[in-house]
C-alpha cells in the first residue's frame, strides 16, 4: 500500500461537512494554531458529530443540508476562542522576534502570553488585556529610549 503524508491545516476547513460526510479532529483542521494540540478538538468535534449524526439517522436524512448543523454547532461551541488564537498566531508569526524581545522583559506579559498560548487562560477573554499591556510596554520602551 502506498502511504502519503500531508501537513495539518492550522485552521478549520471552510466546509467541514458534505453529503454523508462529517470531518472531525485533524481531518477538519481543528488544531490549536499556536501549540499544534488537537486532542481536545478531536474529542469535542467527535461528540458534536455523534449528536448530529444521531439526529440525522432519526429523521432519515444524511444529506449536506441536514449535516450543515454540525458546522453551526462547532462554531457556536469553540469558534470564538479558536478564531482569536488564529488571529494571535498570524500576528505573532509576522512579528515573532520583536514580540519575543518585548514579552521577555515583562513577567506579567510573559504569564499572559504563555497562558493564552497554551490554553490555561482564555485568549478570547484576555485578548484586550494582553494587547493593552503589550502596547503600554512598547510605549514605555519608546519613551525610555528617547
Ligand atoms: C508527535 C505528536 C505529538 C502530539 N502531542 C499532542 C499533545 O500533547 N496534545 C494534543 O492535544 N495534541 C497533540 N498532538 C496532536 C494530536 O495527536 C491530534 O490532534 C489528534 O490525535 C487528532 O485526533 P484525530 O482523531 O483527528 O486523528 P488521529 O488521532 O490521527 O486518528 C485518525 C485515525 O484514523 C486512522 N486512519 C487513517 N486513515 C485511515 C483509513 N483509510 N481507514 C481507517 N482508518 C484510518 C489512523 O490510523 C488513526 O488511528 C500531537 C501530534 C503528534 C504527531
Amino acid at each position: 500500500m502506498r502511504r502519503r503524508g500531508w501537513a495539518l491545516p492550522l485552521r478549520p476547513l471552510k466546509k467541514t461537512y458534505a453529503n454523508r460526510v462529517i470531518l472531525c479532529g485533524d481531518a477538519g483542521g481543528f488544531v490549536n494554531p499556536i501549540t499544534g494540540e488537537g486532542v481536545y478538538y478531536a474529542m469535542r468535534t467527535g461528540e458534536i458529530a455523534a449528536k448530529v449524526v444521531t439526529e440525522a439517522l432519526e429523521v432519515g436524512s444524511t444529506d449536506e443540508a441536514f449535516l450543515s448543523q454540525y458546522q453551526v454547532e462547532w462554531k457556536g461551541d469553540f469558534w470564538k476562542e479558536l478564531k482569536t488564537n488564529i488571529l494571535f498566531r498570524d500576528f505573532l508569526l509576522n512579528r515573532a522576534e520583536s514580540i519575543m524581545k518585548t514579552v521577555s522583559k515583562d513577567e506579567k506579559l510573559m504569564e499572559m502570553s504563555v497562558g493564552t498560548g497554551l490554553g490555561w487562560l482564555s485568549s478570547h477573554e484576555y485578548k484586550w488585556k494582553l494587547t493593552r499591556h503589550y502596547l503600554w510596554l512598547l510605549l514605555k520602551s519608546y519613551v525610555e529610549a528617547t
